[in-house]
C-alpha cells in the first residue's frame, strides 16, 4: 500500500500522481476487527506488518472491499463471511451475539482543497439472503457503477488494483516471466483494461485507412477523368470553332466570288449593249444581203427556167434546122450564148453574195457569243 502524505506539495513528491491519498480506514465488524475501528492516518508509504494471522491481510481485504472489489476476489467466498465472528478470545462473561452487519469507509482527502469524501460499503445479511452490498459516498447511496465512476474520476481504478500490494505479490512478480510482467504492467496501469477497445478501434482505423486509400485511389483515377475530359471538352471546342471559321471563309469566299461575277455580268452587260449597237446596222446590211440573194435567187431561178426553154427551144430548131429558117436559129443561138453569158454572171454574184452571208452570220454569231 503506496500513499501520499496530504501535507505533501506536488514538486516535492514524485508519487505526485495520485490526487486523492487515502487517509484512513473505519471498520465496523469487519473480519477480525470487532466494532468500530479506525485505521490510520496513513503516511505516503505505509507497511502493515505484524504476527501471522495479526489481521494484515484483513486490512488489504477491508480497503479492497470498500472500493467494491467483488466477495470471489477477496478470500471469502461469501459476503456473511467478512462479518466479524466472535471468538474464544472474546469476553464469554458478556453475551456475544453475532452481528448482521458489516462496513467499511474509506476516507480520502483531495489534497487541492482539503475536502474529504467518504466512500463507505455495507453489507447485511439475514438468514433468508446471503447478504447484499449497499454503497455510499458522503452518506449519500449510490449505484456500483456511479460509485465507481466517482472512484475512476478521482485516479483510482479499481479494476487495475493499482494502489495494493498484497501478500507475497513481490514475490510473484519477480518470478514473472517478461511477457506475464508486461501483462501486468498493462493490468497496473489500466491499459489491458483498454486492450479490447483499442483492437477494435485499430481495426476500425485500419479499416477506415484502406477505405481512405481506396477512396484516394479512387479520386486519383477520377481526376485522371476529369482532366482528360477536360482536354477533350477543350479540343472539342476549339474544333467547333475552327469549323466556324471554316464555314465563315467558305461564305466569305462565295460572296466574294458572287461579287466578282456580278461586277463582271455588270461589265458584260455594257459591252453587250455596245456590241449591239455596233451590230444594229450589220444586222441591217445582213438582212439586206439576205434580201439581195433571195432576190438573185429568184432570178437565177428565172435565168435557169430561160435557158432550160432556150434550150428545148434550140432542140426543137436543131430538130428543124435544115428544113426551117436558118437565120432564126442564128438568132437562137446568139440569144442562148449571151443567156449563158448572163446566167455565168449570176452564178458568180450568188457565189460572191452567198461568201459575204457567211462571213456576215460569222461575224453575228462572234458578236452574240
Ligand atoms: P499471515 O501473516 O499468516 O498472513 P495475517 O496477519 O494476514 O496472517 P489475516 O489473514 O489477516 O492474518 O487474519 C486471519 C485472522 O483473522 C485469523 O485469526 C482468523 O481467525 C481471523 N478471522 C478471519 N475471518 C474472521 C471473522 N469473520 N471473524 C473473526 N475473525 C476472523
Ligand atoms: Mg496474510
Amino acid at each position: 500500500m503506496v500513499q501520499l502524505d496530504r501535507q505533501d506539495s506536488p514538486p516535492q513528491n514524485p508519487l505526485w500522481l495520485f490526487t486523492m491519498p487515502l487517509y484512513s480506514v473505519e471498520v465496523d465488524n469487519f473480519k477480525s476487527y470487532k466494532g468500530v475501528q479506525t485505521i490510520g492516518p496513513f503516511k505516503h508509504f505505509t507497511a502493515v506488518i505484524g504476527p501471522n494471522g495479526a489481521g494484515k491481510s484483513n486490512l488489504m481485504d477491508a480497503i479492497s472491499f470498500v472500493l467494491g472489489v467483488r466477495s470471489a476476489q477477496l478470500r471469502s467466498t461469501q459476503l456473511k463471511d467478512l462479518i466479524y465472528k466472535p471468538g474464544e478470545l472474546d469476553d464469554s462473561s458478556i453475551s456475544q451475539e453475532q452481528p448482521k452487519k458489516a462496513s467499511v469507509t474509506a476516507i480520502y482527502v483531495d489534497h487541492r482543497n482539503g475536502q474529504q469524501y467518504r466512500f463507505s460499503r455495507t453489507i447485511t445479511v439475514s438468514s433468508d439472503k446471503s447478504g447484499s452490498s449497499v454503497y455510499t459516498i458522503n452518506q449519500k447511496v449510490v449505484k456500483l457503477e456511479d460509485y465507481l465512476a466517482t472512484l475512476e474520476s478521482h485516479n483510482i481504478l479499481v479494476k487495475a488494483k493499482n494502489f495494493l500490494v498484497f501478500q507475497g505479490d513481490v514475490e510473484a512478480i519477480a518470478s514473472q516471466n517478461p511477457k506475464s510482467l508486461s501483462k501486468l504492467i498493462d493490468q497496473i496501469s489500466g491499459s489491458l483494461e483498454l486492450a479490447p477497445e483499442y483492437e477494435r478501434k485499430k481495426a476500425a482505423y485500419l479499416e477506415a485507412s484502406k477505405n481512405s486509400n481506396d477512396t484516394i485511389a479512387r479520386r486519383r483515377v477520377i481526376n485522371a477523368e476529369i482532366k482528360d475530359f477536360k482536354q477533350q471538352k477543350t479540343e472539342m471546342e476549339k474544333y467547333d470553332l475552327l469549323c466556324r471559321e471554316r464555314d465563315e471563309s467558305i461564305i466569305h469566299h462565295l460572296l466574294w466570288k458572287l461579287f466578282h461575277i456580278e461586277s463582271q455580268i455588270n461589265e458584260h452587260l455594257g459591252s453587250i449593249q455596245s456590241k449591239n449597237e455596233t451590230l444594229r446596222p450589220m444586222r441591217a446590211e445582213t438582212a439586206e444581203l439576205e434580201r439581195s440573194v433571195a432576190a438573185a435567187r429568184r432570178e437565177y431561178a428565172h435565168v435557169t427556167k430561160d435557158v432550160a426553154q432556150t434550150e428545148n427551144e434550140l432542140k426543137l430548131k436543131e430538130k428543124y434546122k435544115e428544113e426551117e429558117k436558118l437565120p432564126r436559129l442564128v438568132d437562137c443561138e446568139e440569144k442562148l450564148k449571151h443567156l449563158q453569158k448572163k446566167r455565168a454572171n449570176e452564178e458568180r454574184a450568188m457565189l460572191n453574195l452567198s461568201k459575204e452571208k457567211a462571213a456576215k452570220e460569222k461575224e453575228l454569231a462572234s458578236l452574240r457569243r
